[in-house]
């Protein structure tokens, strides 16, 4: 049930029986039936609701719209979520949402009905007390928006449009810190500057196509990318605006006038940073043992297998997990979620400062706790995640 292996995490920290008892398994799962009428069709689907532990706040993580969608992975998703809320130190605990749906096969007007249908059903669910969803795969602001306008309350969803009560940065803000962490991996364990390292991005969505525009602006080059129609290649580096400017007008990366490779081989390209930021199981045992890049960053949650962690380990390849580098979104979310209850108004500076500080002091924390401890950095980012959330039912007097 849990992804953690407490085995493994108590020989590096202290984990009480009563604690592993509450984090083996999730404190709330909900399937809920979403039946509408869209004219004359109707939609009978389900919604999946994970909490995984509110130890240290409400429930915060994103809702997903997408066809392939179970219980099982929801639950994975707001325990990572879960993890990385106590990680980099925000007063949130770990939910998720997903809704088994192919958004691309509605219409804009049949989505709002989609979303509305999900807060009436989620009513008791959507509350700054209890659950606070933000965009994920297949959501975006306008879906957020949906949700404001039901609620009425400001901080009980984030990433919103900045027209409608969302900060400025916070669509820009998982993208900027898998960039800030990738720069921050670059330097310490390559003893190189971005300028100039050569980049593949994997998924080039709402978080991909960010973080190829804030590397670029670093230096890199950004040498490959890929969506589900497959990658291209340019050994000289794209044009990461132009590539985002061909996105927005619905095309897919194929059609880009570049030199087309396949998804899979852009995972196996010999560069010196892989961004994965595309979906679950972009490495498995299948390809593990064929990655070239040094350094791999996860900007999607749980890219990469357990078996094929063990084997890029054995590799000696540098894995930054998720629930380091993704942050940047929650983070965002949070300063969103503060601005929505003070009513103070957030610069886009401000949004990046608090990305990047947090990400930084994280990941020297991170560096110095797998080193004193002989760790890799997703089990440093684990056992430091888990001892903060022990230390939270400790103070609630839950164990
Ligand atoms: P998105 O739907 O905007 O983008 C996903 C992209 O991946 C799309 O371009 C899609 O074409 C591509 N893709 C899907 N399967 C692929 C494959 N096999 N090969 C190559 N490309 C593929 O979603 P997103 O919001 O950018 O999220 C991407 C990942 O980041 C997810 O794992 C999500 O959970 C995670 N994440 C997102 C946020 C956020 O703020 N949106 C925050 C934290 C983590």
């Amino acid at each position: 049930m849990s992804i953690l292996n407490f085995e493994k995490l108590g020989k590096v920290i202290s984990i009480p029986d009563s604690a592993r008892t509450i984090l083996e398994k999730p404190e709330m799962e909900i399937t809920m039936r979403l039946d509408l009428f869209l004219g004359d069709k109707m939609l009978c689907t389900d919604v999946y609701v994970v909490y995984y532990s509110t130890a240290r706040g409400p429930a915060k993580g994103g809702i997903r719209f997408a066809p392939d969608v179970t219980l099982e992975r929801t639950s994975v998703f707001a325990e990572l979520m879960t993890y990385k809320t106590a990680l980099v130190g925000i007063p949130f605990g770990g939910g998720k949402s997903c809704v088994r749906i192919d958004p691309k096969k509605y219409k804009r007007f049949e989505l709002n009905d989609i979303v509305k249908e999900y807060v009436h059903i989620m009513s008791r669910e959507i509350n700054p007390k209890v659950y606070i969803p933000a965009p994920d795969v297949g959501t975006g602001p306008r879906e957020m928006m949906v949700i404001y306008g039901e609620t009425h309350i400001p901080e009980s969803v984030t990433g919103k449009p900045v027209s409608v009560g969302g900060i400025s940065g916070r669509k820009e803000a998982t993208g900027r810190g898998v960039a800030t962490t990738a720069e921050l991996a670059v330097e310490t364990f390559m003893g190189q500057y971005l300028k100039n390292s050569r980049i593949a991005v994997q998924g080039f969505g709402k978080v991909g196509s960010q973080v190829a525009l804030f590397l670029q602006e670093s230096g890199a080059k950004i040498v490959a990318a890929s969506d589900t129609s497959g990658g291209i290649f340019s050994p000289e580096g794209f044009n990461v605006e132009e590539l985002v400017k061909h996105k927005e007008s619905k095309k897919s990366l194929q059609e880009y006038p570049a030199e087309r490779i396949s998804g899979d081989e852009l995972l196996t390209l010999d560069v010196d940073v892989l961004v994965l930021a595309a979906l679950e199981n972009a490495i498995t045992v299948k390809n593990a043992n064929d990655i070239k890049a040094k350094l791999i960053i996860e900007g999607a949650n749980n890219p990469i297998t357990k078996e094929a962690d063990e084997l890029l380990e054995k590799n000696n390849k540098i894995v930054i997990p998720d629930i380091l580098a993704s942050s940047g979104g929650v983070i965002a979310s949070y300063v969103e979620w503060h601005q929505g209850k003070s009513g103070s108004l957030t610069e886009k500076e401000e949004t990046y400062s608090t990305i990047d500080k947090l990400i930084n002091d994280t990941f020297y924390n991170i560096l110095d706790f797998a080193k004193g401890k002989g760790l890799n950095y997703r089990d440093a980012s684990l056992a430091v995640a888990v001892q903060k959330v022990i230390t939270s039912m400790e103070d609630r007097g839950w164990i």
